[in-house]
């Protein structure tokens, strides 16, 4: 119960009545909840801006007795640049219905909620390829999930002694040539695609500049990655789906 003062990123909403909405909103106290927001879809609204899509907003809350309140409001961010282009706004759809996905009502994630405002920020900036934000937001979030994969020992018997490398994508990590037998959801990856994974994991979104990655390694990232977020988190990104259709509309 009470007044919370807490930053918010709006996730998704539905509309309520005439001029309302419920917003589901990722808190940076307090996880993710619902929130009401009065009045807002009138032109003249203080809460117009803070209750659409990717809104990043100061907020202050009044906890009801089932719902939140959204009692005001004061918008950082629109990200309207993401509007403009469709490809930007696609991934933002995406990264916002990954957050949705791993994040549960009112369990605070201080390091999700960070993430998914720099992937935001850096998305609409437009200085950093899409691509690599893409990758990196994809494993960093299955990390803070844990979900981070296992990329110096062999996930199965601890080995650290590869003569080549594969990937248990239902395992979660690397696996090694005495260990390795079925063959099934295990991914060969190439050196060069290990260590920019590791790094990819380890570098600040703000710093992805920094690295460079061919084709041949970008494209065997994108693979991975796309494998263990579908099997960890059980489920196809209607997004990711819209995404991998207009994506060779573009190129970067
Ligand atoms: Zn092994």
């Amino acid at each position: 119960m009470g007044i919370t003062k807490t930053q918010g990123i709006v996730l998704k909403y539905t509309n309520l009545g005439e001029a309302d909405k419920i917003l589901t909103i990722l808190t940076r106290s307090k996880g993710k909840i619902k929130a009401i927001a009065k009045g807002c879809r009138k032109p003249r609204s203080s809460l117009l801006a803070a209750s659409e899509v990717f809104a990043f907003s100061e907020m202050v809350l009044y906890k009801g007795t089932n719902l939140y309140h959204v009692t005001q409001a004061e918008t950082r961010e629109t990200f309207y640049n993401l509007r403009k282009d469709l490809l930007r706004l696609s991934y933002a759809v995406f990264f916002v219905e990954m957050a949705d996905t791993v994040s549960d009502e009112e369990i605070p994630s201080e390091r999700l909620f960070l993430l998914l405002s720099k992937a935001l920020f850096y998305l609409a900036e437009g200085e950093i390829p899409i691509g690599l934000i893409s990758q990196a937001y994809q494993l960093k979030l299955m990390d803070i999930s844990g979900y981070r994969p296992n990329l110096s020992r062999c996930v199965h018997c601890g080995s650290d002694d590869f003569e080549s490398y594969k990937f248990d994508v239902e395992l979660g990590g690397l696996i090694c040539g005495q260990c390795e037998k079925s063959g099934k959801n295990v991914i060969r990856i190439s050196a060069g695609t290990l260590e920019t994974v590791k790094l990819l994991l380890n570098t600040e979104i703000s710093r992805l500049n920094t690295i460079k990655i061919d084709n041949t390694i970008f494209n065997e990232i994108d693979k991975l990655v796309k494998k263990f977020v579908e099997t960890h988190l059980e489920k196809q990104f209607k997004s990711l789906e819209f995404l991998d259709e207009i994506k060779n509309n573009y190129q970067e």
